[in-house]
């Protein structure tokens, strides 16, 4: 027989498991701080409506797609993507004309993404990652794209 762990006289050494609980507070701390795209990602499906993640085989890989609708949806993140907000329009102190140029870079091919996306007969919806801490005002225009006219 195997000695027991510990020697003889100490108390067994006592391992918590991870209480139901415990897991649960952690999950939901976690949900409270996530990127955008989790947060619009949540707030869509729990509105009912059903999409696949990034159409791969549409201009510009959107976040959410809509098949059925023809409809699809992108998170950008203010600064890679230059919104016009305090976020977006920082620029990086050193490398200011290599940042410039990337962001520009960016900037354009979003919006080539865009036109090509509406060539091909697609509606798309720009979520902008400051545009997700209003989670009522977010759903309204979720569901006011998605439910739209096509
Ligand atoms: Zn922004």
């Amino acid at each position: 027989m195997d000695e027991p762990e510990g020697s003889p006289g100490e108390a067994p050494k006592m391992t918590v498991p991870p209480s139901p609980v415990r897991s649960r507070i952690m999950a939901a701390i976690r949900s409270t701080n996530t990127k955008p795209e989790m947060v619009v990602r949540r707030l869509t499906h729990g509105m009912g409506y059903r999409y696949r993640l990034h159409g791969a085989r549409l201009p510009g890989r959107p976040d959410l797609v809509f098949a059925s609708r023809r409809k699809a949806i992108f998170v950008h993140g203010c600064f890679w993507h230059r919104h016009r907000c305090r976020r977006g329009e920082r620029t990086p102190k050193t490398n200011r004309a290599y940042w410039r140029h990337k962001l520009r870079r960016n900037v354009e091919r979003d919006a080539q993404n865009l036109d090509s996306l509406r060539q091909l007969g697609w509606q798309a919806l720009v979520i902008w990652e400051c545009e997700t801490k209003d989670r009522d005002a977010l759903g309204k225009r979720i569901r006011s794209f998605l439910d739209g006219p096509d």
